[in-house]
């Protein structure tokens, strides 16, 4: 039987609509069934919204799994939970029940028109680094010199972000 690596990859949920404590647990239940097993979770924070700020602060945080898929069928699969969890892709960086980014996926860097790997604004926003912090403050993601927890500290424009759980 072949004998696949395991891989392991962080992947950054946002969420502003619908009840937080009712879509937690289905992301994360689909995540286990579709995507792999989750090995740690981040805190989850409560993040004023990026890009477009007339909507309701975000729930942020991380989690690392262990799969065995490819990172195309990984996007696809995430995408299918985004889709499952009724996220209706309307105006860009708007309101949405999840959403799914895969941040770092083993390290691994490439770049086709669906996917960029590591995702490419993740030292540059504040609600992906703070809670990857909580769970590998040492992961140095691929093409950053420095530690997700040393991007954090130096970052400009911190804020406090509120801690949910
Ligand atoms: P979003 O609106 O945040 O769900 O992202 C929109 C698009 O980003 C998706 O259609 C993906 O194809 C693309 N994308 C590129 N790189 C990534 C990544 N690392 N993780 C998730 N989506 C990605």
């Amino acid at each position: 039987m072949e004998n696949k690596k395991k891989q392991t990859v962080y992947i950054a949920y946002g969420s502003n609509m619908g009840n937080w404590e009712e879509v937690k647990e289905k992301v994360f239940l689909l995540i286990e069934n579709s995507v792999g097993s989750i090995i740690q979770k981040s805190k989850t924070y409560q993040t004023p919204a990026w890009g477009k700020t007339d909507q309701p602060d975000f729930k942020n945080g991380i989690i690392k799994i262990n799969t065995e898929l490819s990172p195309q069928s990984c996007l696809l699969a995430l995408q299918n939970i985004e889709n499952q969890l009724g996220r209706i892709r309307t105006e860009k960086w708007g309101p949405r029940i999840i959403d799914l980014d895969i941040i770092d996926f083993d390290g691994l860097v490439f770049s086709t028109h669906e996917l960029i790997l590591p995702h490419p604004y993740a030292h540059k926003r504040q609600f992906v680094l703070e809670p990857l912090a909580d769970i590998a403050p040492n992961l140095m993601l691929p093409n950053c010199s420095k530690s997700v927890s040393k991007i954090l500290n130096s970052f400009e424009d911190k804020v406090v972000l509120k801690i949910l759980e």
